[in-house]
């Protein structure tokens, strides 16, 4: 019965191909930065309403985030819809194809949804790049009656996930004193100094990390004349690990080395956190095996050879429920993400190919999963032993 139902949601897909390159054309072409995504939103909104889907929106206490529901009860699964671009290079992220591959997938799944049992909940989710949106959403209760979340990222290669690392963005400031750098230098508190010290100490502290652990940052501000002594001075950190237990240690040796540039030079030290921290990834397996059965079946092959490591808010979310992150090729091998060259696939014929192509694997990986008690149980036995529930985030948004 899966066979006949999977035929069904791939041709509904195939059916809503031009309104869903259509979909990703028009995001592509209007790029809108994270938690501003008013149209992408509200085009997505618009879809899904036409489809019959019951839309809220704004949701979870965000303007640009929506939930679209169709089907009943449980179980629920949850697709997920990035739609934020990049400052300066647009959609180098092709963000545009994981929402149109998403409302695909919940097209096809609609069409089946009656015979199937359960539902869908189509998520759009704000602010991917540097905003955790999910994270917000999550504190909103976005993922508290859904069973299992699952997205598609564009690439340029077929992966069954990422390594995805835990990351925290800190915001460091130095408060010294201005004087005159030639009249009266002794007068001065050079915070430029004490950001230095900092940095440098980073630099030091890198060659003794654990592999697969990242320090980066850059200074944004370093005074604003050579014969100031610079009184204030700032930057942004990026701190970043294969594992929370191992960002929170790295942290810890993070703000040793700011303190490290404070007491240096005496001026006073103020660290934020710009955003949410991420948590790393946890695919969960049996899940991510129905999907490359399902991808096979498109004709496309799981990489074998291949990394990709970066930071993701869907972390977060594979914290809360059982959760994929798979990546979708849509480009040659060696284009990075982020990049122009990366912009210009992300509108491309493969990149079309790549929205039904992900519409349909997630629709039949969704099918094998609501279809299968056993396979429900699966899932969630391998969820167990890798979740920490802490998805949710702490503290919350610094400055
Ligand atoms: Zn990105
Ligand atoms: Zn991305």
């Amino acid at each position: 019965m899966t066979d006949t139902l999977k035929a069904a949601a791939c041709s509904e897909v195939d059916r809503q191909a031009a309104a869903l390159v259509a979909l990703s054309r028009r995001i592509h072409a209007t790029p809108e930065l994270r938690f501003e995504e008013k149209q992408a939103s509200a085009w997505l909104a618009e879809y899904l309403l036409a489809l019959g889907f019951e839309v809220e929106h704004p949701a979870y206490g965000l303007d640009t985030a929506f939930a679209a529901t169709a089907g009943s009860g449980r179980p629920r699964v949850a697709l997920l819809c990035e739609y934020d671009a990049l400052p300066e290079i647009g959609h180098a992220c092709g963000h545009n194809v994981i929402a149109a591959a998403g409302a695909g997938a919940a097209a096809g799944l609609a069409v089946v949804l009656e015979q199937l049992g359960g539902s869908v909940r189509v998520l759009g989710t704000p602010a991917e790049e540097g905003g955790g949106g999910k994270v917000i959403m999550a504190r909103g209760g976005a993922f508290e009656d859904v069973d299992v979340a699952m997205m598609i990222h564009p690439s340029g290669v077929d992966l069954l996930e990422i390594d995805a690392l835990a990351i925290t963005s800190l915001h460091v400031e130095y408060r010294g004193r201005a004087a005159h750098a030639a009249a009266a230098p002794q007068h001065g508190i050079n915070a430029l100094d004490a950001l230095v010290t900092a940095y440098n100490s980073i630099a030091q502290l890198r060659q003794h990390i654990a592999p697969g652990e990242r320090i980066h940052g850059i200074i944004t501000d370093g005074g604003q004349a050579p014969n100031i002594v610079p009184e204030r001075a700032a930057g942004v950190f990026y701190v970043r690990s294969p594992s929370r237990a191992g960002l929170d240690a790295l942290e810890k040796r993070v703000l040793e080395c700011f303190r490290a540039g404070a007491l240096a030079t005496g001026a006073k030290l103020t660290v934020n956190k710009t955003g949410e921290d991420y948590e790393d990834l946890q695919t969960n397996q049996p899940l991510a095996a129905l999907y490359a059965a399902n991808l096979e079946k498109l004709g496309r092959a799981i990489g074998v050879a291949g990394k990709i490591t970066g930071s993701t808010d869907m972390g977060n979310v594979s914290h809360l429920v059982p959760s994929i992150h798979p990546m979708l090729r849509i480009a040659p091998p060696d284009v990075p993400l982020h990049t122009q060259e990366f912009c210009r696939w992300a509108a491309s014929e493969e990149a079309d190919r790549g929205v039904l192509d992900g519409a349909k694997a997630m629709a039949m990986t969704a099918i094998d999963y609501l279809s299968d008690p056993a396979l429900q149980q699966a899932v969630r036995v391998a969820f167990e032993a890798t979740c920490t529930g802490r998805g949710a985030g702490g503290e919350g948004r610094g400055e």
